[in-house]
């Protein structure tokens, strides 16, 4: 059995109101793992504010199944997911969708894009951009030192893998100013020229995660996109793609994330949390969403205040 703590201050889940002039009864959220590890209680926290939020206001839940990288995607942790979920007490609305079957939208996405003018073809390998890096000074993103640019603008080899890169600065010009609502955060102004030119699609995988989850949240009809604070920065990229794409915006949550001992966010390496664990030890997975919701973390697990 985990040992449970009671945190000092109330940090039971208090899910906010859908105020972003979307109806009530048109709120649809998202689970969206990917399949590469097994869920941790980080997911089981983040499924819960998308399912509870859903349900709060009489919406929809939708689980989607970020599998568009077939060399990480296994069909077990697929597997472990949906247990993880029913044993958890959340239900889902609809089938589940799993990305790997979607490529067509992701290809016409790609090709709308092209047809603007806005992505180009990049041969860079990871040693290619290390070197440009050491030769050429750039701005630091929330990824870490943005793509130079080396193959902006450059005749390409088609005989040589390549990615696909939006051209950032053509893109955001187009755009113009950008922005989002998030119930936590409140009015946000998206500076996604932060990011540089992101790829859209990998040499080894289809659609790259920007690219993919844009696509899908427009055609799924999400109205609310319920998911951790770690990807509150690609929020801007994602309305920027929404935007040249032609797809409604949703509203964001971005809820707080759990941490482990030492302050860091929940990896799926951490056996400890993985639910798959807690399950086969017979712990009862509602009792453990009950008291996630209630604020009651297992020991040495902490709900970030930031
Ligand atoms: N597939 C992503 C993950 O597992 C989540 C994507 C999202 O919620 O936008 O971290």
């Amino acid at each position: 059995m985990p040992q449970y703590m009671v945190l000092p201050e109330n940090k039971a889940l208090s899910l906010p109101l859908a105020n972003a002039g979307c109806r009530l009864d048109a709120v649809v959220t998202r689970f969206a793992p990917s399949p590469n590890g097994p869920l941790h209680l980080g997911h089981a926290y983040a499924a819960i504010c998308a399912h509870d939020f859903a349900r709060a206001h009489g919406g929809r839940f939708l689980l989607r199944i970020e599998d568009i990288d077939g060399a990480r995607s296994r069909a077990e942790h697929v597997e472990g997911i949906l247990a993880d979920l029913r044993w958890l007490g959340l239900d889902w609305d609809g089938d589940v969708i799993f990305q790997s079957q979607r490529t067509g939208r992701y290809t016409a996405a790609l090709r709308r894009l092209d047809a603007m003018g806005l992505i180009y073809r990049c041969h860079c390998t990871r040693g290619d951009i290390a070197a440009a890096l050491r030769r050429k000074s750039v701005p630091h993103g929330p990824d870490g030192p943005v793509y130079p640019g080396t193959c902006r603008g450059r005749d390409v080899d088609e005989g040589k893998p390549y990615c696909w890169r939006l051209d950032m600065a053509a893109a955001t010009v187009q755009v113009g100013v950008t922005g989002w609502t998030d119930l936590a955060a409140g009015k946000q102004t998206a500076d996604p020229a932060l990011f540089g030119d992101v790829v859209l699609w990998r040499k080894d995988v289809p659609a790259s995660y920007h690219l993919a989850a844009t696509c899908d949240d427009g055609a799924d009809g999400i109205t609310y996109v319920v998911r951790g604070k770690d990807l509150f920065a690609y929020s801007a990229v994602h309305v920027l793609l929404q935007k040249l794409l032609g797809l409604l915006h949703p509203a964001y949550w971005h809820h707080p994330l759990l941490l482990d001992e030492t302050g860091a966010k929940l990896a799926k390496s951490r056996d400890s949390a993985a639910l798959a664990t807690l399950r086969a030890a017979g712990e009862p997975g509602e009792k453990l969403a009950d008291d996630l919701r209630r604020g009651e973390l297992p020991l040495g697990i902490s709900l970030a205040t930031d």
